[in-house]
């Protein structure tokens, strides 16, 4: 296995409930490297283009309320099988259904508040990487 980079998002739900920390030492605990980290305000155009992917979705227009109900933690994390493995600690996107120990078990408040993203393959890693940070920002 590469060593792969992924983006990673903190939820408005979480920054605002004060929970970057804790989410942070949960990637670093499973030995994800945190290699670059910063807080924004999305706006509304900023987070339609951001989940374009789900345009057509019922839940489109509420997830882009709630991207830009407060500021999010936009970081890349690194790591052997990064992307894989930030989905594992995330859990599954319902934290009804997620696995014990993860962190949308652990804090999501429903489906749509539910505390993180991640990115889901190693291409939309890329671009979603790219779409929140330069080449310039990112130490290893
Ligand atoms: N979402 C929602 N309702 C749904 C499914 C998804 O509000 O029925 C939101 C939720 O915040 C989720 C995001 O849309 O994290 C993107 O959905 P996706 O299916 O890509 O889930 P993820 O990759 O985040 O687990
Ligand atoms: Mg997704």
């Amino acid at each position: 296995m590469a060593t792969e980079h992924t983006l990673s998002i903190i939820k408005p739900d979480a920054t605002r409930r004060n929970l970057t920390g804790r989410i942070n030492a949960k990637f670093e605990a499973a030995g994800l490297r945190i290699v670059a980290q910063k807080r924004l305000r999305l706006t509304q155009a900023q987070a339609e283009a951001f989940y374009a992917v789900h345009r057509e979705r019922p839940f489109f227009g509420g997830l882009v309320s709630f991207m830009t109900s407060g500021p999010v933690v936009a970081q890349v994390l690194e790591g052997e099988d990064a992307v894989a493995k930030n989905r594992e600690i995330m859990g599954a996107t319902d934290p009804k259904k997620a696995d014990a120990g993860t962190i949308r078990a652990e804090f999501a408040k429903d489906i749509e508040a539910n505390s993180v993203h991640g990115s889901d393959a190693a291409d939309t890693a890329a671009q979603e990487i790219s779409f929140f940070f330069a080449g310039i920002e990112i130490t290893g």
